[in-house]
């Protein structure tokens, strides 16, 4: 009975046994690879399966969205602290930075459940995300006129 690690070892074998395939790190080519390294870099390397399309579209285009809000808000605030300090911008401030902060951390470790979401819940998701970003924004100009 051959253990996991010596199938997955001879898999890597029998598939770099015929192929030209460039190691991910340094681009040495790997075929007839026997030792689970590649002999250039010294990289332990292994066999895996991978998406054809990776369908990322939705998840960056909404990472983007709570991203510039969050970035707009820390940034802008912080230069408006300093610049013209005033009580009434610490509140979009905080707000901005205490939502958008905590839903950037949910949307990047919820991205399995994402994935696996149709497509109009995902576009839904998305609008939310820049429809979240522009209220902590126009309120954070709002306040700072
Ligand atoms: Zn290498």
């Amino acid at each position: 009975m051959s253990t996991p690690d010596e199938l997955d070892l001879a898999a890597l074998r029998a598939f770099l046994s015929e192929r030209d395939v460039a190691c991910p790190s340094c681009g040495y080519n790997l075929r007839g690879l026997q030792s689970p390294a590649c002999p250039e870099c010294n990289q332990a390397l292994r066999l895996q399966v991978g998406l054809v399309e990776p369908r990322l579209g939705h998840f960056i285009a909404g990472l983007v969205g709570l991203a510039m809000g969050f970035g707009f808000c820390f940034i802008v605030g912080l230069w408006g602290l300093f610049e013209a300090p005033r009580a009434t911008m610490l509140i979009p401030l905080a707000a901005g930075v205490l939502v958008l902060g905590p839903s950037l951390v949910v949307w990047v470790r919820g991205r399995g459940k994402f994935r696996r979401a149709s497509d109009a819940a995902r576009t839904t998701m998305v609008i939310a995300a820049y429809v979240l970003s522009a209220i902590f924004v126009s309120w954070f100009l709002s306040q700072a006129k």
